[in-house]
């Protein structure tokens, strides 16, 4: 339930109405916002009283937020939600955020090599699994916390932030020890521990749609997130399964503008998972900027046949560089532009 204040409502009146939330045995949060000065009451199980806070002085309204999912809907926000990484980066705001990396960090020169090179190329984000959720208990599981100290290595000479998976509640505090952004993977969208537990983080959290998740259920998965006190969260349309097998998934490009219509948070895609093929990427990463994505995140590796895991979906260098010189026209189309990368905190090119 959102108590909207009439603009010229006191501090007093404003206390009133949050105290009253809490003597009704909820909670009582202010939503910020240019528009409007609204409180939301969180905790609502459907029985509040709500002629007690419609009488009180200075309220304007007392509306119900009709979805399931509350703080994360744009009923209770109406204003974009922008998501501020420590190098600059911002998402959800008019620039494109590109993200790109290999699917696993599998060496200090291979994770060196590209953060280097997606950063001359144009991303502002360095992507890299070091906890990997393999499908097959035999594929590589990725390197663990040394994985995560590469990647600290590579945001410190490259001055990318960089975002990396957490695949249970146990790792989210080493993750968020050494990483921008933490990743909850698409076989983890309802791991309802890994979600609290990353509410609780300080760090941004990037959500990936669940392999067969409705986009109902997408937002309640963010809205564990945001409930456990993490505005910071960013949506990602990562494909669909289907059953036609001639992609990996199906890449559900209307999720984007519906997504973004029904939640203030950023909506990001990744076309290399929702395809699966290399030389679908790119067309469908074009795609994702013309249907209004506030980011494109993808798999990049300096030799993709090499590659650990999901070497068929990686792109090479050069297929990035195609990426940023096509994406870039088309933001502009639509009143946007791709994000600029970050200054380098070292000296460019430091030897790998
Ligand atoms: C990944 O980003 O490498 C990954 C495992 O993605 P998803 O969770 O979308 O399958
Ligand atoms: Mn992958």
């Amino acid at each position: 339930m959102l108590i909207v204040m009439h603009h010229r409502a006191t501090p007093d009146q404003i206390r009133t109405v949050v105290d009253t939330i809490d003597e009704m045995g909820y909670r009582a949060k202010p939503i910020p916002g240019y528009q409007r000065i609204a409180i939301g009451l969180v905790g609502n199980d459907g029985r509040v009283e709500e002629a007690r806070l419609v009488g009180l002085p200075g309220v304007r309204e007392v509306i119900k937020v009709s979805k399931p999912y509350k703080q994360v809907s744009r009923e209770w926000r109406e204003e974009n939600t922008l998501v501020r990484l420590e190098n600059g980066t911002v998402l959800g705001g008019p620039e494109v955020v590109l993200m790109a990396g290999p699917c696993a960090v599998e060496s200090r020169g291979q994770i060196l090599e590209i953060a280097d090179r997606v950063r001359h190329l144009g991303a502002s984000v360095l992507r890299g699994g070091a906890f990997k959720p393999r499908t097959s208990p035999y594929s590589f599981q990725g390197l663990g916390a040394r994985g995560l100290e590469l990647l600290a290595e590579a945001r410190d000479r490259t001055g990318l932030a960089v975002v990396t998976e957490a695949v249970d509640a146990e790792s989210v505090a080493v993750v968020a020890e050494h990483a921008d952004m933490i990743q909850i993977g698409a076989r983890n969208m309802q791991n309802y521990p890994l979600l609290k537990r990353a509410g609780r983080s300080g760090r941004p959290v990037l959500l990936k749609r669940g392999m067969s998740a409705t986009i109902t259920e997408l937002l309640l998965a963010a809205e564990y997130l945001l409930s456990e006190g993490n505005p910071d969260v960013v949506l990602c349309e990562r494909g669909v399964r289907s059953f036609d097998p001639a992609t990996r998934n199906v890449f559900d490009l209307t999720a984007i503008p519906l997504a973004k219509s029904l939640t203030h948070l950023p909506v990001i895609a990744d076309p290399s998972h929702a395809t699966g093929m290399r030389d679908k990427v790119v067309p469908m990463a074009r795609a994702a900027v013309a249907a209004g994505a506030d980011g494109v995140l993808v798999e990049v590796h300096p030799n993709p046949p090499e590659a650990l895991s999901d070497g068929v979906q990686s792109l090479y260098p050069e297929q990035f560089r195609e990426l940023v010189a096509q994406c870039g026209p088309i933001a502009r189309a639509i009143g946007r532009s791709l994000a600029s990368p970050p200054v380098p905190l070292v000296a460019e090119h430091a030897g790998v």
